[in-house]
């Protein structure tokens, strides 16, 4: 008999803990009728404020939304540069495309997999080369890692930029005590089913200090309304949250601070087994990670999940090509050398099954398969 499959993502898990809550929280909503920014909406609101310390959460329909909404507030267009990573997940860079402004890729630090502050520079400097006007810098907490803010925040003070975190993989994580939403001029997050704190379909938030960008932002997820829905001062989108998802958000975050805990026990137990035969992530001083991935890095990648497939052990690859080398972002920038990190990155990551329910008995499982397929 062929062990059961493992799951790459374990939903059903956390579905099996949860019981009936769930199901009884989507009725209530069902029930009351307020389907668009019902109660749940607002209470899961003030729930992420107050678990990252903002003073304002905008919750939105996505994590792309989430990015689009904010660059519209702060009236980012065509003339304008938006500095991100080259190694990350396309909708950083599409938010920016989409308003007419110009992506500059700039590269990551190998260790982090998140923004290289010396490369940030660069590109700043070959923005305004171009005759751009450099405006915001998205740095993504790649995998769950909140990035290098301490050195990339005074960057943006010094040329007058400001900074998106792209917090849609590490909410809950956090930096020297601060946690994800707290960074920068704002932050944004995603509840895609997958990430860290995933609702039952699309969802987003917005997170900021900033009182006037937050008051924008609430206009801009209504079709830019202004007293009333029907008074529209500026153009916008239609961004909201749906109750339904509002209140799986709810449920979810009762149980979510112990999920952390134990996606932080995965991965000490990942490094612990895999440190001597692959490059374990590690996390930089003073930093947590939500652990959306579990990535490491090898040699030889393709030969490897070829043998973890044929083992019933799913990866992934994240991200397989760096974004400058997609064909939908060939006009992004990129400083002369190129972005050598991001590309060598492109061809050895590999990320493991994660997720909080991971019991240890599989991860020996998994291990043990990697390791096989690395002698192979
Ligand atoms: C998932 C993700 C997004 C987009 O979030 P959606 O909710 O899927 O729109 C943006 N940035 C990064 C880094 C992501 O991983």
């Amino acid at each position: 008999m062929s062990a059961p499959s493992i799951p790459f993502i374990d939903l059903g898990a956390q579905r099996a803990r949860l019981g009936t809550r769930l199901d009884d929280a989507i009725r209530r909503v069902v029930d009351h009728g307020a389907y668009v920014m019902g109660p749940e909406v607002l209470e899961l609101e003030k729930q992420l404020a107050e678990l990252c310390g903002a003073s304002h959460c905008i919750s939105c329909s996505s994590g792309t939304d989430a990015l689009i909404m904010v660059l519209m507030a702060w009236g980012v267009g065509p003339g304008d540069a938006v500095l991100v990573p080259d190694f990350t997940f396309v909708a950083t860079a599409e938010a920016a495309v989409l308003l007419g402004a110009s992506v500059v890729f700039v590269d990551v630090a190998a260790d982090s997999f998140c923004m290289d502050p010396d490369s940030l520079e660069a590109g700043i400097a070959l923005a305004r080369d171009r005759g751009l006007e450099p405006k915001v810098v998205i740095p993504v907490d790649l995998f769950g890692q909140p990035a290098d803010y301490p050195r990339l925040q005074p960057i943006c003070d010094r040329e007058g930029l400001r900074l998106l975190a792209d917090g849609a993989q590490s909410f809950g994580a956090s930096l020297h005590g601060k946690r994800v939403g707290a960074f920068g001029d704002a932050t944004t997050t995603s509840f895609f089913p997958a990430k860290p704190l995933g609702c039952y379909g699309d969802g987003g938030a917005i997170f900021t200090d900033d009182a006037e960008l937050a008051d924008l932002l609430r206009s801009v997820r209504v079709h830019g309304e202004g007293r009333h829905k029907y008074e529209n001062v500026r153009v916008g989108i239609n961004g909201r949250l749906d109750t339904i998802q509002a209140a799986v958000l709810l449920e979810k975050l009762t149980i979510f601070e112990d999920e952390l805990r134990r996606r932080q026990v995965c991965a000490d137990r990942y490094s612990q087994a895999l440190d001597a035969d692959v490059t374990v992530p590690r996390l930089s001083e003073g930093a947590t990670s939500a652990w959306a991935q579990y990535t490491v890095r090898l040699e030889e990648r393709e030969a490897v999940q070829g043998h973890l497939k044929a083992a019933g052990v799913p990866s992934g690859i994240y991200y397989v090509t760096p974004l400058s080398q997609q064909k939908g972002y060939s006009a992004g920038l990129v400083a002369p050398g190129g972005n050598p990190i991001a590309a060598s990155l492109s061809e050895r990551v590999l990320s493991l099954p994660m997720h909080p329910y991971l019991e240890p008995e599989v991860q020996d499982r998994i291990v043990a398969a990697l390791r096989e397929a690395l002698r192979a």
